[in-house]
């Protein structure tokens, strides 16, 4: 793969697919990783004379314009960091950006709406995307590819827009698979996977995968209650995936074949309710209760103390840890107390510690960890796990070669 030292900028336009898809909350972006994470790269090209084109998606609006995932506060927050003003077209290939792309001088940076806000973009259909990557690619002479959470995806401007354009791959990607590589060859161990957030059928795959190679997997989140319900305990009105009870018994079976350790909660903390995660209105009924004593009118929001004890007893030896997915509803500060733990173990460890997926990165910033004492905070959910299941992500296939 071309590095983007390999590529002669100066004066040339810049297309540099980026992932700015941050929280946002009315408008306000409630965490800035993924800004920060790209920024570098963009400073490099506009310090060598380039004229830089970036763009992203944000959120899932559904091919059109909709005001409420427009990139416009990104563009600001991205003018903060780069110390410099970022100029934002209000459309992707349309008159705005035209305009707006034809107005930079060398060292200048504008940022495109939504690329989410055209069809073209995730369409399934290769016409389709292609006809749009098209209309991208005349706006630039090169491509970087930096959008390090968009490259499990098949979309335009990540698989189809660098084939039409000289390309490298941008220093955020280079990182983020440099660490990847870390955890999938010669790994260090005890190597042990902290598997969190919502929906179990999210992570199966990487489940799958990882029996062959972590030596220890510790569940918590709302994926737990799948795992504590194929074990028949009664999980009252947690999450639950009853269909992947089968799989979840299978993983369990080979685990144990495997002498791979699956470590479960022991105890959780309940409440009748979902918490309120915006207004962090009390709750005065949470109780905690032993994993195979959930109430049936309950649900599981976090993992219990002495499940954080043992959670960070099984994470204090290890020699490299994985970690997504919050263990608990830490939105809300009641059932934040279980994800709190788990960085806290992570940082007290002396392993080599990755955290990945948006919101399990989120999750350390907004409750207050340094990001430092990490050993690298990925961007990338989805496709650091893709990368784990050992599947071949299109966005890094379009930039070799
Ligand atoms: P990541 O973005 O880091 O990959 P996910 O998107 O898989 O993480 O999951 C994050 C979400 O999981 C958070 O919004 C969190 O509130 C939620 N979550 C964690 N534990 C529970 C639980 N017990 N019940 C419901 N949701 C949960
Ligand atoms: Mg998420």
């Amino acid at each position: 793969m071309k590095t983007i030292e390999d590529l002669d900028v100066a004066g040339k336009r810049v297309f540099v697919r980026a992932d700015l898809n941050v929280p946002l909350s009315d408008g306000r972006i409630t965490d800035d990783g993924r800004i920060r994470a790209v920024a570098p790269t963009i400073a490099k090209l506009l310090e060598r004379g380039a004229r830089v084109i970036v763009a992203s998606h944000l959120g899932r609006p559904k091919g059109e314009p909709d005001p409420q995932f427009s990139l416009a506060p990104v563009a600001v927050r991205l003018g903060e960091v780069l110390g410099k003003s970022v100029s934002f077209a209000t459309d992707t290939v349309g008159e705005s950006a035209k305009a707006t792309v034809a107005a930079l001088a060398d060292g200048e940076v504008t940022l495109l709406e939504n690329l989410r806000f055209n069809a073209g973009e995730t369409s399934k259909d290769d016409a389709e995307r292609g006809a749009f990557a098209d209309q991208l690619a005349t706006l630039a002479d090169l491509y970087v590819g930096d959008g390090f959470g968009a490259v499990h995806r098949k979309h335009a401007s990540v698989y189809d827009l660098p084939a039409r354009l000289p390309h490298a791959v941008g220093d955020l990607i280079e990182t983020e698979v440099g660490v990847l590589k870390r955890l999938t060859e010669d790994v260090a161990r005890p190597y042990v996977v902290v598997l969190g957030g919502a929906k179990v059928s999210d992570k199966v795959g990487v489940i799958d995968n990882l029996l062959g190679k972590a030596d220890r997997i510790v569940i918590g989140g709302g994926m737990a209650y799948t795992f504590l319900a194929a074990k028949g305990y009664e999980v009252g009105i947690s999450l639950l995936q009853k269909d992947q009870i089968p799989t979840v018994l299978e993983y369990l079976d080979r685990a144990e074949k495997n002498g791979v350790e699956f470590v479960l909660p022991v105890d959780i903390c309940v409440s009748a309710n979902f918490p309120d995660t915006k207004t962090h209105a009390p709750v005065e009924d949470f109780e905690i209760v032993d994993a195979d004593k959930i109430p049936a009118t309950k649900e599981g929001l976090d993992i219990g103390p002495k499940s954080r004890e043992l959670f960070a007893s099984k994470i204090a030896d290890a020699a490299t840890v994985f970690w997504n997915g919050p263990v608990g509803v830490f939105e809300h500060p009641t059932f934040a107390n279980g994800t709190k733990a788990v960085a806290q173990a992570l940082i007290d460890s002396d392993a080599f510690t990755v955290v990945g997926g948006g919101d399990s990165a989120a999750a350390v910033r907004i409750l207050g960890f340094d990001e430092t004492e990490f050993g690298h905070i990925s961007t990338g959910g989805g496709a650091s796990l893709e990368y784990l299941e050992g599947k071949k992500l299109p966005g890094l296939t379009a930039l070799e070669g």
